[in-house]
């Protein structure tokens, strides 16, 4: 399919280029001493990538130890409250630690492993992508340093918990709004002097070259799964796929599976509290072109053109940019970037968990808001909707917060 004189039966070939772009954005923006680092893990990563121990390794992991493939779930009771249009959802909260950032982290660290690594050092929001790669550290017998500000570490206690159980060592950090956004930044600093013994495996689709190309190479296998079972389940395409984008990783997974099909893509930004600059984290939405953490995309800025301050209920969310492919989709159109709020979210959280006894992760309540909504616009159709996560971890926060719905 060609799309505004991009050709997408060649596009994962042309996208990035061989320096990391999409386009203008991407690229690898990082001090001298990282950069022979940042070649090693793209050279390693082009040679693994086509090996068929590494493949045929991954593979077995995914079936074996992760659970996959996870199952899509067609929403009856969901559907039927909102009209005539089939809501389904892709069931990553039923990978192996209740996220889809356990698909990135096994792929990381297998690299790591073959690339004779000794530790792994990563940050994290929510906490999902400290546990998915603590778990995964854990299964290859790597040692694990896992960034995360103080706020988040208060607002998480269960995923803390898991990552120490699964012997990981947590770095709390405290300086500014002590959250993803400075834990970022502490998690480069701590791979800028261990660079020689570690790698540093990012969390989502950011980060310098070759990160948000592998991320999306290892987060491809939710939406090539999706798009065979609901060929399967149903003869048929949908007719719009809907993912949450925070960093944009489990979106782009579910993107990629279905870019040159003649299907509708949205993704979904967190709106938060309203649209004045810190209240969201919808940066495709407000942002402007900057760099940041080591790549160009579009990024929320503050009156100094620094990363801004930025909110959303769902912690792993609230990132002041995205992905650079994401940057390049939304310009070129290919999808659409929306965004719904806190209380959208919240309803939503509590409708999929009383009419479908699945209880959704805040973050992926974003996606399910939008598809609700998506569901009331178009009248008729399919909807497969990417549910990024299980919401255990959130249960206790949003009833202190918003009480039972
Ligand atoms: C981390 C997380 C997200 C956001 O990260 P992306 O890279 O944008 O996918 C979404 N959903 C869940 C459940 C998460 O843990």
């Amino acid at each position: 399919m060609t799309f505004n004189n991009i050709d997408f039966n060649t596009y994962f070939k042309n996208y990035p280029d061989a320096n990391g772009y999409y386009g203008k954005y991407g690229g690898a923006y990082i001090p001298p001493e990282l950069k022979k680092a940042m070649e090693e893990i793209n050279e390693a990563y082009f040679t693994i990538c086509k090996s068929s121990k590494f493949i045929s390794e991954l593979r077995r992991i995914r079936k074996e130890f992760q659970g996959r493939p996870t199952p899509i779930s067609y929403l009856e009771r969901l559907s039927g409250s909102l009209g005539n249009v089939q809501l389904y959802v892709k069931r990553e909260d039923l990978n192996h630690t209740g996220a889809h950032k356990l698909n990135h982290c096994m792929g990381e660290a297998l690299l790591a492993k073959y690339m004779g690594k000794k530790k792994v050092i990563a940050e994290t929001g929510a906490g999902q992508h400290g546990v998915a790669l603590a778990t995964a550290a854990a299964y290859f017998g790597l040692e694990c340093d896992i960034y995360m500000g103080a706020v988040d570490i208060k607002k998480q206690a269960p995923n803390v918990a898991r990552m120490k159980i699964l012997g990981a060592n947590v770095v709390e950090v405290t300086h500014g709004l002590a959250t993803l956004k400075e834990a970022v930044d502490a998690a480069f600093e701590a791979y800028c002097r261990e660079y020689k013994d570690a790698i540093y495996c990012i969390g989502s689709v950011v980060g310098p070259h070759p990160f948000p190309m592998m991320v999306r190479d290892f987060q491809s296998v939710v939406g090539i799964e999706a798009r065979e079972q609901f060929m399967e389940m149903t003869g048929e395409l949908p007719d719009a796929v809907v993912a949450c984008v925070g960093g944009g990783s489990n979106a782009m997974g579910m993107f990629s599976g279905f870019l040159n099909d003649p299907v509708d893509i949205y993704g979904v930004e967190p709106l938060g509290r309203g649209t004045a600059l810190g209240d969201h984290a919808a940066s495709l939405k407000y942002g402007t072109e900057g760099i940041m953490h080591g790549f160009n995309s579009i990024m929320l800025k503050d009156e100094n053109g620094e990363p801004a301050p930025v909110y959303s209920v769902a912690s792993g969310l609230d990132y002041p940019s995205s992905g650079p492919e994401h940057a390049f989709l939304h310009d070129l159109g290919r999808v659409k970037y929306d965004v719904i709020d806190d209380e959208e979210t919240i309803d939503a959280f509590f409708k999929l968990s009383r009419l479908e006894g699945i209880i959704p992760a805040i973050e992926s309540s974003h996606a399910v808001a939008y598809g609700m909504k998506l569901a009331k616009e178009m009248g008729k159709g399919s909807i497969l909707i990417n549910l990024s996560g299980r919401g255990d971890k959130d249960m206790d926060y949003i009833i202190e917060k918003y009480g039972i719905r």
